[in-house]
């Protein structure tokens, strides 16, 4: 295995806080320049300010991208408005393919780079209220399997990370302290993931560790998908 080259770069998205702040920490204690624009740096809800914000990193040399940041609308079908649905869209599916798009040109033109979308349990299975984010999170485990096959021959490796229920502001914003103690009780080992245990993984797939896994997806959930 290749050590870690000291100059390589790795934007993660949604850096502030929970899984995203973890995934920066990984890569900072090993010694990466990390990038975690905020959302005023790099507002992915919306397409216009998006577009010109990304103008600036175009000659950024980013090696390794964690597309992280994401939004979860809980609403029934029948509930769903049509402007909520456009920003989950944005926010979730279309921001990071305009991201694999600027930064896998720089990583194909040095011939090595590493892309980890965060997706979700809920790119394989669902549950009532999360018909939106659902959508959004199965898009991102097709598109990560089509830019792996794209990217592989440039030595750019692809892969989607899906946890399961994570001790985050998410998860405590979407439900109830009952609710938790539910979900709680249908995961095999019986508690929740840690930003860290997500972290971990996710470090392992972009970095130079990972040599031969690409187009996977690869689930991080106590045991839940098991049932
Ligand atoms: P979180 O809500 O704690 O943090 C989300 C981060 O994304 C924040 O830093 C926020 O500022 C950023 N963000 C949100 N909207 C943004 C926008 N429009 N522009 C720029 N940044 C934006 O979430 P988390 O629990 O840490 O989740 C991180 C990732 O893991 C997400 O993709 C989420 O879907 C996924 N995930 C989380 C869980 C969970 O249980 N927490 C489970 C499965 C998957």
């Amino acid at each position: 295995m290749k050590n870690h080259d000291p100059t390589r770069t790795v934007l993660v998205t949604g850096g502030s806080r929970g899984i995203g702040a973890a995934i920066a920490e990984c890569y900072r204690k090993a010694g990466w320049h990390t990038l975690t624009p905020s959302r005023s740096e790099l507002d992915l809800a919306d397409p216009i300010q998006l577009a010109q914000q990304l103008e600036q990193y175009k000659n950024e040399k980013v090696d390794v991208l964690i597309n992280n940041a994401a939004e979860n609308m809980i609403a029934p079908l029948t509930h769903i408005q049509n402007e909520a649905w456009s920003r989950m869209m944005q926010t979730n599916l279309t921001a990071p393919m305009q991201l694999m798009q600027i930064f896998s040109n720089s990583m194909s033109k040095q011939g090595w780079g590493r892309i980890v979308n965060i997706g979700s349990i809920f790119s394989l299975v669902s549950r009532p209220s999360r018909l939106a984010y659902t959508t959004t999170k199965t898009g991102l485990l097709g598109m990560t399997r089509a830019a792996a096959l794209e990217l592989a021959p440039r030595g750019v490796l692809v892969n989607l990370v899906s946890p399961g229920y994570v001790a985050t502001e998410m998860t405590s914003q979407n439900n109830s302290r009952e609710e938790i103690a539910a979900l709680v009780s249908q995961i095999p080992l019986q508690r929740l993931g840690q930003p860290e245990e997500i972290a971990e993984l996710v470090y392992f797939l972009g970095s130079e560790k990972n040599s031969y896994i690409t187009g996977a997806t690869i689930p991080i959930d106590g045991g839940f998908l098991c049932q």
